[in-house]
């Protein structure tokens, strides 16, 4: 059984919140053994981005999550690893907070994000999470074409500028491919396809997906963090 829990961005405040709320103890222990998966985006744009990789390290180390890796935290790595300038803003933020932090969060950091897999095959093939969701046909696949569509999603130029596709309302597989990237007022169920990333960063809610119950619970953002224009209508909902 697992909670699988959406974009978190910094708000380790609200992740917190969240995991009480899914019946966590204080040592983020669940009474029935539920193990947690993370679709990615630790960091960027929030608060608290060293705390909440921070959490996760913890939890993946001590056995009881997973996480795959989101398209912000491949930046952090190739910044940690020397791979390319920080050409934006948020990641910049991110790494201020991340120097800031011990050399040894740094290095602990570095090889967790290097070992990150792009997608997770869990309960016999009946689960997939992908941070940005994944077409059947890269499913369980470690290809890079696989890993570039389950980090960064499908893009196409449309009117001049590269547009996210929304790959789930052509989504036909058998698995239920849970993803977060591309932030949603409501959770967003198409063709055994979730979105749980409900922009918790950007003033909406952090969301956990119950599996196999396909229940969820979210918890309201304290305040808004960051200002993206468009953020909420990229698919028109
Ligand atoms: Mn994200």
């Amino acid at each position: 059984m697992y909670d699988i829990i959406g974009d978190i961005h910094g708000c380790h405040a609200e992740l917190q919140r969240l995991l009480k709320q899914l019946g966590y103890s204080a040592r983020y222990r669940h009474p029935d053994n539920r193990q947690l998966v993370f679709v990615g985006d630790i960091a960027d744009r929030g608060p608290q981005v060293v705390e909440a990789y921070q959490l996760v390290m913890r939890l993946v180390r001590e056995g009881v999550a997973q996480c795959v890796m989101g398209n912000h935290d491949l930046r952090i790595l190739n910044h940690l690893s020397g791979q390319g300038k920080v050409d934006s803003p948020n990641t910049r933020q991110s790494m201020l907070q991340i120097e800031a932090a011990p050399k040894s969060f740094q290095a602990d950091l570095l090889s967790f994000l290097t070992g990150l897999p792009h997608q997770l095959t869990l309960d016999h093939g009946r689960l997939i999470v992908a941070h940005a969701g994944l077409p059947t046909i890269h499913h369980g696949q470690n290809t890079p074409e696989a890993r570039q569509i389950a980090i960064h999603g499908e893009r196409v130029m449309h009117n001049g500028k590269l547009t996210r596709v929304d790959w789930a309302k052509d989504y036909q597989g058998p698995a239920l491919v849970v993803y977060g990237h591309t932030p949603v007022r409501k959770v967003r169920w198409v063709n055994n396809s979730v979105n749980i990333d409900t922009g918790c960063v950007f003033g909406g809610k952090l969301t956990g997906l119950l599996y196999p119950e396909r229940t969820t619970v979210s918890v309201p953002a304290s305040r808004i963090y960051n200002i993206k224009s468009g953020v909420w209508d990229q698919f028109g909902i």
